[in-house]
């Protein structure tokens, strides 16, 4: 801590001036802190147009962790800047009529894209989602539409060649395929999983329909619930079976013969 002294009262009071620079900064009391009218940076941006380089010279409150320019400072600044506060009040409606004609022309822009790309789609029977590059080209121009097209076609190819690949893999087994079974539609849509996996799922799945309550606590309960339930229920009915029995030196339940 440095003994030093408020530039605005004059007082003196104790900080630490690690990080001060007499050309960028100004000294405040915490009292004149709170009471001296400032301007934050941003608000100089946005409400007068200022920018960096009419403001690099001027000074801020120190030790605040936004720049905070003394009101007085920036009010010279506009008025020489501008030469009055009338020709301030112009340039400030100029510029936002500017402002709000490149965004209608920016708008137009996106519009225009946004049709030949949906033409596009339709002429090669594609579906369109404005998604991923579709976005990016209405957005930037870019990637070119030729590429999208080109991507997607390949991307279609190589769905067609999993789903084929799967129903075929699930077929052997003698399992039912489903597209509409999230793992499924995971693989095939998104590349996601493996066929082993979905295979360890279906047949999960199965078990769970043909051998527990799963279906029907459903009903009253989310899926992931039910299902914790499911096998809850499953083992404990085949605890008791076992134990009616008398059957002793059961290696396994039949929730886990199934899985093996
Ligand atoms: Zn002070």
């Amino acid at each position: 801590m440095t003994k030093s002294y408020c530039e605005s009262c004059k007082n003196e009071f104790y900080i630490n001036l690690e990080k001060y620079d007499e050309n960028l900064h100004i000294i405040l009391c915490k009292k004149c802190r709170n009471i001296k009218p400032v301007y934050i940076k941003s608000h100089c941006k946005n409400n007068f147009l200022l920018r960096d380089n009419d403001l690099k010279n001027v000074k801020y409150i120190y030790g605040l962790a936004n720049k905070c320019y003394l009101r007085d400072d920036i009010n010279n600044i506009v008025l020489n800047k501008y030469g009055s506060i009338n020709n301030f009040l112009k340039y400030v409606d100029i510029y936002n009529k500017k402002n709000e004609q490149r965004k209608l022309k920016k708008e137009e822009i996106k519009n225009e894209r946004r049709k030949y790309i949906q033409n596009l789609f339709v002429e090669n029977k594609l579906e369109y989602n404005e998604i991923g590059d579709i976005f990016m080209f209405i957005e930037t121009g870019k990637p070119s539409p030729i590429d999208i097209i080109n991507n997607e076609i390949i991307k279609l190819d190589e769905e067609m060649t999993r789903r084929v690949q799967l129903s075929m893999h699930l077929n052997e087994l003698g399992l039912y395929y489903d597209e509409l079974f999230k793992p499924c539609e995971n693989y095939i849509k998104h590349k996601k999983g493996s066929m082993c996996n979905i295979t360890e799922n279906i047949k999960f799945n199965t078990f769970l329909k043909n051998n527990t309550e799963y279906t029907k606590l459903l009903d009253d309960h989310s899926e992931n619930s039910a299902e914790e339930l499911a096998i809850m229920k499953f083992v404990d009915k085949n605890k008791k079976k076992r134990s009616k029995q008398k059957i002793k030196n059961i290696k396994s339940c039949a929730f886990l013969d199934f899985n093996s």
